[in-house]
């Protein structure tokens, strides 16, 4: 079966139970919802399962499925052009095949299900009042509470489980990763989201946590020059999680994300003003909210790293 150790449990739980018309696959990003909701679906629609219920991989169904065909299953997700919004054409489009009915499950998986715009919602909320009987809508979710409380009351809720350290480690071993536990630590335990760190230019990630190391001598300009063609979300975020390992050092003598370089983040901590680094850390979230659409993302970046500069290398 696709689908990983700490998900066993739950992937039985839901076969042996009677399926709701809905269910909302809610936990953060990053442990393999959208993996397990593909997986679930495969199973639901295979004609010849395994005896634990997984999909067999080779009958018509997961054939169909694996090709993208299968006509008992839908997968809507933000189109390029609507500006990462599921919106209500994609929904009304499946009016009619919720409609029609067939000898087994038809399936719509919505990923990510808070990426429906209001028209959306309430479009699916349509269809979720008055579900044909063998339909099962699988929403995904990282931010439920982006979804209308409407929707909510409709879906059963699942919290998906996340790995223990110990299972997440042996999975990104097993994707040959050879130092698991500090891309584990950077993303906060969700292993999804480390072999996506892992992948991510490692180099362009490592001089840039170098510069901001040393805030004495950090040319803010020459900097986002530098990362100007970087995605500008991704530096943002190395940056708030650095600055948050700073104030958490600061509080608690701990580090969260960069533990290998935990001396700089002490020595920078020392000299931070800390009311000054929760401000900035507030204005690093709202850079974060515009960040898909800033002017120019040069000048975006000299600011925000001016600020860091100011805020950081007081003798
Ligand atoms: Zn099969």
């Amino acid at each position: 079966m696709n689908i990983y150790t700490w998900q066993n449990e739950i992937f039985g739980r839901l076969l042996s139970n009677r399926l709701p018309h809905a269910l909302l696959l809610k936990g953060r990003a990053g442990i393999g919802k959208l993996d397990f909701a593909v997986e679930f679906s495969r199973a639901l629609l295979c004609t010849s399962p395994d005896a634990a219920g997984g999909a067999c991989g080779t009958c018509p169904s997961c054939n169909w499925l694996a090709s993208g065909s299968h006509p008992d299953f839908r997968r809507v997700e933000p189109a390029e052009e609507s500006k990462g919004q599921i919106t209500v054409e994609q929904v009304r489009s499946l009016y009619g095949f919720v409609g029609m009915t067939s000898g087994g499950y038809r399936i719509v998986l919505l990923h990510p299900a808070d990426a429906m715009n209001a028209s959306a919602a309430n479009a699916l909320l349509k269809t979720l009042e008055e579900p044909p009987g063998n339909t099962l809508f699988i929403l995904v979710s990282s931010r439920p509470n982006h979804l209308l409380p409407t929707i909510l009351s409709r879906c059963r809720i699942i919290a998906m489980p996340r790995p223990d350290p110990e299972q997440a480690e042996k999975w990104l071993k097993s994707q040959g990763l050879d130092d698991p536990c500090s891309r584990l630590a950077e993303a906060g335990n969700a292993p999804l989201l480390a072999l996506g760190l892992s992948r991510e230019d490692a180099s362009i990630r490592e001089s840039f946590l170098r510069e901001i190391s040393h805030p004495s001598t950090l040319d803010p300009f020459a900097l986002a020059e530098l990362h100007q063609k970087s995605s500008l979300s991704g530096t943002l975020s190395w940056l708030q999680k650095w600055c948050f390992d700073i104030e958490l050092y600061s509080l608690t003598g701990n580090v969260r994300y960069f533990p290998s370089l935990s001396d700089k983040i002490r020595e920078i901590a020392g000299k931070t003003d800390r009311i000054g680094l929760a401000q900035y850390l507030g204005s690093l979230a709202q850079s974060q909210r515009i960040s898909n659409h800033p002017v120019n993302s040069r000048l975006f970046l000299e600011e925000v790293l001016l600020n860091y500069k100011l805020l950081t290398a007081r003798r």
